[in-house]
């Protein structure tokens, strides 16, 4: 970054710096990961400086033949990993997807059907704030109270009795597999249509871990940048009779110039997905994440849902005494990086939840193994238990230090 730093020396100190925190520190949010060389390459591309508007061989503007294939081979990539019948690779992120699935298919006002945001939906899934919940008439499912598993019979009963125009499974919070043969039944029984937002699990789908929703969904929608490996942006897939409409609500209708260099790079971490390296990393990845729920179970820490089949789990830390900020901001002082969030049936709020979500994508791509994790989830305990005792995090911090040394981001060293 020798220009960068010539010409601005704080912008280039800041990356400098985020570079020095990623090395260092334990990520365990569960909706990041970490981006190959090679993806960060052809996002720092000269393709950021094209106009590509439109879709290939049928653009608004000449010269676009280079983006034209890129964004052919991120098309014919995405359907060689998930066997879609249309995919579109524009959107700038997983929550347009989302917004350009809702345009081609609802209208103001129409009942859609998603899963709660305190049982583990996403804010696009019908949240007041959010567009969705702003412009459609919502009414949410959510998980049993006992098990902690999607209520299935809620979810039918609910369909039956609203006749909602959509339906969405999905989540950001959930760690059991979603059963999508379920949902697309309910939604074909009420005439609804079907949207599976795989966001989260995208790449474990990828590796062929969790079931796909592509033989059930009408729509299915994706980040790029979560278990998926990929750079930040979204993906949708449908089925043919979809494509044209949905291809119209991304452009003209809610995008202009699709981002040809993230485009490019989408298309390189697909070719990363189909490789023998990535499927084992998908693999560990479940690995890690059930050694980490393991190891806290086994210190009297309560799991929601009792365990994890994915890459994430939540604790409820409503026996131990302490909330879910309090605890966020004890581990990062230990250099372990998580976020708070809410619990199915939180008796406080979401800003000040009684949990913490933990994820194993992004110790997985640097290469931790179970033995590892299970020492991280150690950490986590001794910080907790250790709560009055700040000194206690700042000297795990020296052997977090140390276990990140043994795990380098090789890209990422000055
Ligand atoms: N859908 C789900 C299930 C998610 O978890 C997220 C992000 O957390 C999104 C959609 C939105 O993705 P983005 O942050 O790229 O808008």
């Amino acid at each position: 970054m020798k220009k960068l730093k010539e010409f601005d020396s704080e912008v280039w100190q800041a990356i400098q710096d985020e570079n020095e925190r990623q090395q260092f520190t334990i990520d365990l949010i569960a909706s990041e990961n970490i981006t190959s060389a090679a993806i960060q390459e052809a996002q720092g591309s000269s393709m950021t400086n094209k106009y590509a508007e439109g879709y290939a061989d049928r653009r608004w503007y000449a010269g676009c033949k280079n983006v034209d294939d890129v964004e052919k081979l991120a098309v014919s990539r995405a359907k060689e990993i998930f066997g879609a019948e249309h995919i579109n690779v524009q959107t700038h992120s997983g929550s347009q997807a989302n917004m350009a699935v809702y345009f081609s298919c609802t209208k103001p006002g129409d009942k859609i059907l998603g899963m709660d945001l305190s049982h583990g939906g996403h804010l696009t899934h019908g949240f007041g704030k959010n567009f969705s919940g702003l412009t459609y008439d919502v009414v949410h499912y959510g998980v049993k109270e006992d098990t902690g598993h999607i209520d299935y019979d809620q979810l039918r009963e609910i369909a039956l009795r609203e006749k909602p125009k959509m339906i969405i499974a999905g989540a950001s919070a959930y760690s059991q597999i979603i059963d999508f043969k379920k949902f697309g039944d309910v939604a074909k029984e009420v005439g609804a249509i079907f949207l599976a937002d795989i966001a989260h699990i995208s790449g474990l789908v990828a590796a062929g871990l969790h079931p796909s929703p592509v033989p059930y969904a009408d729509f299915v929608t994706s980040t790029t940048h979560k278990t998926l490996r990929g750079p930040r942006g979204g993906l949708i897939m449908c089925k043919k009779e979809y494509a044209k409409k949905v291809d119209q609500v991304v452009f003209p209708g809610i995008q202009g110039g699709p981002l040809m260099h993230i485009i490019a790079a989408k298309a390189v971490s697909f070719k990363e997905c189909l490789t023998d390296e990535y499927k084992n990393c998908q693999k560990q990845t479940i690995l890690n994440a059930q050694a980490m729920a393991k190891e806290l179970q086994s210190r009297g820490y309560v799991i929601v849902s009792g365990g994890t089949e994915n890459h994430l789990f939540l604790v409820d830390l409503r026996n131990k005494g302490i909330a879910g900020r309090p605890t966020e901001r004890l581990l990062e002082k230990a250099g372990i990086i998580l976020n708070r969030n809410i619990i199915p049936f939180d008796d406080r709020s979401t800003m000040e939840p009684s949990g913490i979500r933990i994820g194993a994508p992004t110790i997985s791509s640097r290469g931790l193994k179970e033995e590892e994790a299970r020492q991280i989830a150690a950490w986590i305990d001794t910080v907790i238990s250790s709560k009055d005792d700040e000194s206690v995090a700042e000297n795990i911090k020296k052997d977090v230090h140390e276990l990140c040394k043994k795990f380098p981001i090789p890209h990422l060293e000055n």
